[in-house]
């Protein structure tokens, strides 16, 4: 059977629970356990696929094709294993399934309730890995005191009510602020989220205090004995220059020692040299790449954070150091902020706003001759441009923006506009794309086919694919089964590529995604000695 660890949070939002907890996942994977991780978010909506990048950050997909939140990409970087559907928990999900059950009559005359009903329902998702896994991680989104968290914290009570106390475990996240006025750490709202968590019947085992400067001993037995843990239990996470380090400088700690004991797990291994190395080889770098990511959510960097930690990887692994632009595409300013730029990544993105912003950087790119990256939206940018451009389609529009356009080289394929008349639905998940011969991403993946993932309902229209080839945009990569266009690049070009897929969602820090490194050795091209 599975151990649990819970993960909550308190004082503020936004403390890292997620790199908290998946780096805890790390470390017990480098001691020869199976660990996945589970995020319950406490909102309405039944998954990530409506909202807003301005306020949730990326809608992070899966290779099974949920649409979830970002920290499920976090979890994906740090532990190398896949995520899936039973990854993530919503309430909105939760009360779906038990409404549905109660409408098909399978609650047999009872009053449905939050205890037991949705706290069960709750309890069985996280079972899920049962067989799977020795350990799940499991992160409660929110702050303890939140309304909507409570069912979900009530039901990992629960757990330990069930399962035991060698089985079930707490780490409660939070703040220690500083006050400069009085040159003094506060450990006060510490000590209220750790009483609301008591309320609700929750006795944290560890309590990680995220902090801008070292915790002095004094500090972490104050919190010891207000909070009732062990001084050792109390650990410091201060702000780190990396993500990356976060594995590092919570095993000095002894997080894992303290786990082992708690949970009474036996390590096998010590595996942890991978990652030091890693993290050594790749702060020696020296010379900078820039690159512009261009899109209308500049301000918001969670926007296009896997874009973002794929790039990262790729300089790491390159040792390079990275600067990324977040480059607003309705900037007047834009071509000279792109000309800033070794390379330009044109991101995926939805709505009308910005997109003749995004058709300009795609010309700009291949004007330039800087290397360009057009994803999913960016790719359909690109398309768009050279059917203006160079194929000379003046009007040439995604039906997506333009519904009635009379040259729509981005199109809904035939059977998708009858599925609804006009949405269609997303191709979400893992598809494989296979490459001509010859191609440049042939070259660069190394393999005539790869499985990357999709989350778009537009495609290139094959109608256009002939006229947009004439004028120099090759087609090189194929979803064979439906000959649905899923990669373009210029011969003419010293690196340009779209690709309908996101790449950035199969990279991690170990193994970074091969066209993130590509992309990136050629930004960098002139400025290395090699
Ligand atoms: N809006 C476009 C589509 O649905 C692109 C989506 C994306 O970039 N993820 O096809």
């Amino acid at each position: 059977m599975s151990k649990y660890i819970f993960v909550t949070g308190g004082v503020v939002s936004s403390l890292g629970k997620g790199i908290t907890g998946a780096s805890i996942g790390k470390l017990l994977q480098y001691s020869g356990l199976k660990v996945t991780m589970i995020k319950c978010d406490p909102y309405i909506n039944v998954d990530a696929g409506t909202m807003n990048p301005y306020q949730h950050g990326e809608v992070f997909v899966t290779e099974d094709g949920a649409e979830t939140d970002l920290d499920l990409g976090s979890y994906e970087r740090f532990l190398e294993t896949r995520m899936s559907h039973d990854n993530i928990i919503t309430a909105g999900n939760v009360y779906k399934s038990v409404i549905e059950r109660e409408r098909k009559g399978e609650y047999l005359g009872a009053t449905v309730q939050v205890i037991p009903h949705v706290t069960d329902e709750i309890k069985r998702r996280f079972k899920a890995f049962e067989k799977k896994a020795d350990v799940v991680i499991i992160e409660i989104g929110g702050t303890v005191g939140d309304i909507e968290s409570l069912p979900f914290l009530e039901a990992a009570r629960q757990m330990k009510l069930e399962y035991g106390p060698q089985d079930v475990m707490y780490i409660h996240v939070t703040l220690v602020p500083y006050i400069p006025a009085a040159d003094e750490l506060k450990t006060k709202p510490t000590q209220h989220s750790v009483h609301k968590l008591r309320e609700i019947g929750i006795d944290p085992n560890m309590i990680i205090c995220r902090t801008d400067r070292p915790l002095e001993k004094s500090i972490k037995q104050k919190i010891a004995l207000f909070c009732s843990v062990p001084a050792t239990a109390v650990l410091e996470a201060a702000d780190a220059k990396s993500i990356y380090d976060v594995p590092q400088a919570l095993q000095r700690q002894g997080v894992n020692e303290q786990v082992h004991m708690l949970l009474g797990i036996r390590a096998t291994s010590h595996n942890f040299e991978e990652w030091t190395d890693f993290m050594k080889r790749s702060s020696s770098a020296r010379e900078t790449v820039r690159i512009a990511i261009a899109g209308k959510y500049t301000s918001l960097k969670d926007a296009y954070k896997s874009v973002s930690e794929a790039l990262l990887h790729a300089a790491m692994s390159a040792n390079l150091k990275l600067a990324v632009d977040y480059v607003d595409v309705e900037d007047p300013e834009l071509l000279s902020r792109l000309a800033e730029a070794d390379g330009i990544i044109l991101p995926g993105g939805f709505g009308n706003r910005g997109i003749e912003g995004k058709i300009r950087t795609a010309q700009y790119a291949r004007e330039s001759g800087k290397p360009f990256l057009g994803i999913c939206l960016g790719m359909q940018c690109a398309v768009i441009e050279a059917a203006r451009n160079l194929a000379g389609i003046k009007n040439a529009h995604s039906s997506e923006f333009m519904p009635r356009c009379k040259y729509p080289v981005i199109d809904l394929i035939a059977d998708q506009k009858k599925v609804t008349g006009k949405g269609g639905t997303m191709r979400l998940g893992g598809y494989e794309t296979a490459f001509t011969k010859g191609s440049a991403l042939a070259r660069i993946y190394g393999k005539p086919a790869v499985t990357e993932r999709h989350r778009h309902r537009y495609e290139v229209n094959p109608e256009f694919v002939p006229a947009l080839e004439k004028a120099g945009l090759k087609v090189t990569g194929y979803y064979k089964p439906r000959r649905l266009a899923e990669t373009v690049e210029y011969k003419n070009h010293p690196w340009y590529i779209g690709v309908q897929y996101h790449p950035e969602f199969n990279s991690t820090p170990l193994n970074p995604s091969p066209l993130f490194k590509a992309f990136l050795a050629a930004g960098a091209k002139g400025k290395q000695p090699k």
